[in-house]
């Protein structure tokens, strides 16, 4: 068994990883799933539209779907019977994490990695106080503006708007006290080996 693996799952733990969209975080997250034993992805629910390669999905081992796709009255439904652990309004869109599929892991000693923008990262800090919440920077603007135009997903328009979003979310995450570390992600196996550290020393 490869040394930077995470064998502790004693207690599922809620492992919460935010940043600015092209920071790297769905690569980081992929690496954790791959890594830590027990540990599932949170599937969220949006009211964005499908990009081509995504899949819609499950809390599955080692997979990662993409979401699950709904319409506004459908999203809006599921915030009105109390579904979603956290929600946010994002660049135009609705983002929430369905609540049952994580408390369900938990109780079973699993972690559970959410992906999440910082409003949502703020609103599980409050209700889930022993999570483990980290914010991924990129190395600089330029390197996050480089990436986001190289993965060809958005608008111009829409990254744009993403990029506005960027210095935001970076100073929200600072200003709320939410998020116990902040990592700049450089080099992806480096951010992958602390993030590691991190979750074994939290869940140690
Ligand atoms: P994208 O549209 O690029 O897939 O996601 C946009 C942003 O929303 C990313 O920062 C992503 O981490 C975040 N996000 C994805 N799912 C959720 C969710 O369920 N809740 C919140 N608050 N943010 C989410």
């Amino acid at each position: 068994m490869p040394s930077d693996v995470v064998t502790t799952t004693k207690q599922g733990k809620v492992i919460v990883i935010s940043g600015p969209s092209g920071t790297g975080k769905t690569s980081i997250c992929n690496q954790l799933l791959a890594r830590i034993p027990h540990a599932v992805w949170s599937v969220s629910a949006t009211t964005r539209p499908r990009r081509k390669h995504e899949i819609g999905g499950d809390l599955l081992p080692g997979v990662q779907a993409s979401y699950e796709y709904l319409s506004i009255e459908e999203f809006q439904a599921m915030d009105d019977r109390g579904d979603f652990l956290e929600t946010a309004d994002y660049v135009g869109h609705k983002y929430g994490t369905p609540r049952v599929p994580v408390e369900k892991a938990i109780g079973e000693g699993k972690h559970v990695i959410v992906e999440i923008e910082v409003q949502g990262g703020i609103q599980v800090a409050r209700r889930m106080t022993d999570s483990i919440r980290v914010f991924v920077l990129p190395p600089t603007r330029e390197t996050l503006e480089a990436r986001l135009r190289g993965r060809k997903t958005e608008s111009a328009a829409q990254l744009k708007k993403r990029l506005a979003e960027a210095d935001g979310e970076i100073a929200a995450a600072r200003d709320s006290g939410c998020y116990q570390y902040f990592v700049v992600n450089d080099d992806l196996d480096e951010t992958v080996r602390d993030v590691l550290d991190i979750i074994r020393k939290e869940t140690e």
